[in-house]
């Protein structure tokens, strides 16, 4: 069974390279809609594959970061990035574009590390992220799959390459969080939300 659970944010960017030139030539912003697919063969002891209230925790705390934020590449003009981090104190830095298809991999490797790393506790089992979809605008969408998010093809994505703003940083309720994620720290849910 799959199940599903959208977030929401602004986010500002330019898509270095695309055909369409107010896209690669000009920072705009998108109201994005992400959607998180997750699959269990399994019920947890609510009989759900996984409560939504679970999902409000590191995986809505991260991918929260990027609203109101600009997304940067890490290949752009270092004087674009270095006015950009000088001028807006949100970003994120991705080792990739931020076009709609590097934003569904990035976004599924962190919830997945997040995943992994969760400490289950009312008998979730075998909870899987099936997907992630990324709609930047209301017409289109892109949908990235386990092999999409890991393929070389497509751009190695390294976690530790994915740079958050200290102001984002300060915004989270552990300001640790991306540092145990990359460390492998486990995330223990509450028995209650
Ligand atoms: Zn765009």
């Amino acid at each position: 069974m799959i199940i599903r659970k959208l977030f929401k944010f602004e986010n500002a960017h330019i898509v270095r390279g695309c055909s369409t030139q107010r896209c690669s030539q000009n920072i705009h912003g998108h109201s994005y809609t992400i959607e998180v697919l997750l699959e269990s063969n399994y019920l947890d002891n609510g009989q759900m594959v996984y409560d939504f209230g679970l999902m409000k925790l590191a995986i809505k705390e991260l991918i929260d970061s990027f609203d109101h934020s600009i997304t940067l590449w890490s290949g752009d003009d270092k004087g674009y990035l270095n006015s950009m981090k000088n001028y807006s104190n949100r970003w994120i830095q991705l080792p990739v574009s931020p076009s709609a298809e590097q934003f569904s991999r990035v976004i599924y490797l962190i919830v997945e590390r997040i995943l992994e790393l969760t400490v289950m506790q009312n008998s979730e089992r075998n909870v899987i992220l099936n997907s992630i979809i990324v709609h930047e605008t209301q017409t289109g969408y892109a949908q990235g799959f386990k092999q999409d998010a890991h393929s070389l093809l497509m751009g190695k994505i390294e976690l530790k390459d994915i740079l958050f703003s200290p102001q984002v940083v300060t915004e989270w309720s552990d300001c640790h969080l991306w540092t145990k994620i990359l460390n492998k720290e486990s995330l223990v849910n509450p028995s209650k939300v």
